[in-house]
């Protein structure tokens, strides 16, 4: 009975802990601009199946997409034990799927405990490639640090949990008396500790227990402070992705509507703006400036790098990363959430993604080619992201390189990007070169 009320009180904080961080994190991400986006459902729940759950594009690169596909199915499946394991702390039972499931129940166990070797596996594969800085993408200097301390921690920690998984079912296996015959994997444990007593046996049992729980339970609030958050948010990410051709740009709400008042002859442009209407912004200087989708896009950030490594601008040697941009957005929302906790709503502390986190040199040097979203596993789009901060720059700030200025000014003065006025284009065929 003390043992249940332990439990149950340690899952209440731990889940009650889980939501609060949810809410920030949900809070944050709704902080962006509105957009709506709930057209052509049934294509949405395709491109989900297909690119989160069928893992599609991680398998691209086949080897690492392979150890990746293991840990995920292992990860989700081995929850169905984990829910035993949960039932048995709230009721006081042991194995309450046991009696159920008669002969099936071990033949079911064997089963997630070769799945828990195989995430080991894929594991210890993925901390030697980290540690041995293979491929290139993951050592570079974005993902130093925290970032690969973050990384080689969730590598650990399933380690960790998966080897309690497997001690506390050969500790129960090797007792004489054992309720359960051993299984499959952990079985082959059993022999070891054949020669310790019954108490040290059940201590061993009691103790990988209530580790493996606790573990679960702080694993689960490290979750959404880490990368790896996007076990959850890789599925409402790929929903909401862009179902349009990659080269396809939106056009922006407030240029239009501008344009369209230029273009209309009836149009006052002198007249007063609305009572309370938003001050029209063009392009996103801030995380807030962002749509809500562009800062789940952040959130969701894997880190893996397969953006940077095929966008040619990063290859080139030249400053941009699109992984650097997504890393910088979410660290300049949790930024602002953290001003929001800390001093409420409207405080600024000076700073903005543009300029504090992304410099000019970078979101110039992107080719718009969409390589990076392409090659983002989890649809991803900072192209979008270096465009808005980009219309800040010409549109807000009147800051643009000098070819650029000179064809906008092209465009404005003569309706082409060449220097010359509509009547002299056609100069070329008298033989002029003027
Ligand atoms: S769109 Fe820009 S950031 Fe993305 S791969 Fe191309 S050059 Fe790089
Ligand atoms: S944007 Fe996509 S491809 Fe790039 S690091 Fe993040 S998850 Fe990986």
């Amino acid at each position: 009975m003390v043992e249940q009320f332990i439990f149950i009180a340690m899952l209440a904080v731990g889940i009650g802990l889980f939501v609060g961080r949810i809410r920030k994190i949900r809070r944050n991400i709704f902080l962006g601009r509105p957009q709506t986006i709930n057209d052509r459902k049934a294509e949405r729940w395709k491109t989900m199946a297909r690119v989160a759950l069928g893992q599609s594009k991680m398998v691209v690169r086949p080897l690492a997409g392979f150890f990746h596909i293991l840990i995920y199915v292992g990860f989700v499946l081995i929850n169905i034990e984990v829910l035993e394991i949960l039932l048995d702390g709230i009721t006081g039972s042991h194995r309450i799927f046991a009696p159920f499931l008669g002969g099936f129940y071990v033949v079911a166990i064997g089963f997630f405990e070769v799945l828990a070797l195989l995430v080991m596996l894929a594991c210890i594969v993925f901390l030697v490639r980290r540690l041995a800085g293979i491929p290139a993408r993951l050592s570079s200097n974005q993902v130093k640090g925290w970032a690969h301390t973050d990384a080689m921690l969730i590598l650990g920690i399933e380690l960790v949990l998966m080897s309690a998984l497997l001690l506390m079912n050969a500790a129960e296996g090797a007792m004489p008396n054992a309720s359960v015959a051993p299984f499959l994997v952990s079985g082959f444990i059993c022999p070891w500790l054949s020669g310790l007593s019954e108490p040290t046996l059940h201590l061993i049992e009691r103790t990988a227990w209530w580790f493996h729980a606790a573990g679960i339970l702080a694993f689960l609030n490290y979750l959404p402070f880490s990368k790896h958050f996007h076990i959850a948010l890789a599925f409402p990410n790929v929903w909401y992705s862009k179902l349009e051709p990659k080269g396809k740009f939106f056009n922006h709400e407030a240029v239009k509507k501008e344009v369209e008042l230029m273009m209309n002859p009836a149009a006052d442009p002198y007249a007063a703006p609305t009572e309370g209407a938003e001050p029209i912004k063009f392009g996103a200087k801030d995380v807030v400036d962002l749509s809500w989708k562009q800062l789940l896009d952040a959130y969701s950030c894997t880190e893996c790098g397969r953006c940077s490594s095929e966008c040619p601008a990063h290859q080139t040697g030249k400053l941009l990363s699109p992984r650097k941009i997504m890393m910088d957005t979410r660290d300049r929302l949790e930024e602002v959430g953290r001003n929001i906790d800390t001093h409420g709503v409207g405080h600024s502390d000076g700073k903005s993604l543009l300029g504090d986190f992304i410099t000019e040199e970078e979101l110039w040097a992107c080719t718009t080619c969409n390589a990076c979203t392409q090659a983002c596993p989890v649809n991803i789009d900072p192209l979008s992201i270096i465009m808005d901060l980009r219309r800040e720059l010409v549109l807000e700030q009147s800051k643009a390189p000098g070819s650029l200025t000179a064809m906008f000014n092209n465009v404005e003065n003569n309706g082409a990007p060449w220097p010359f006025s509509p009547a002299d284009r056609g100069n070329w065929r008298n033989g002029s070169t003027t």
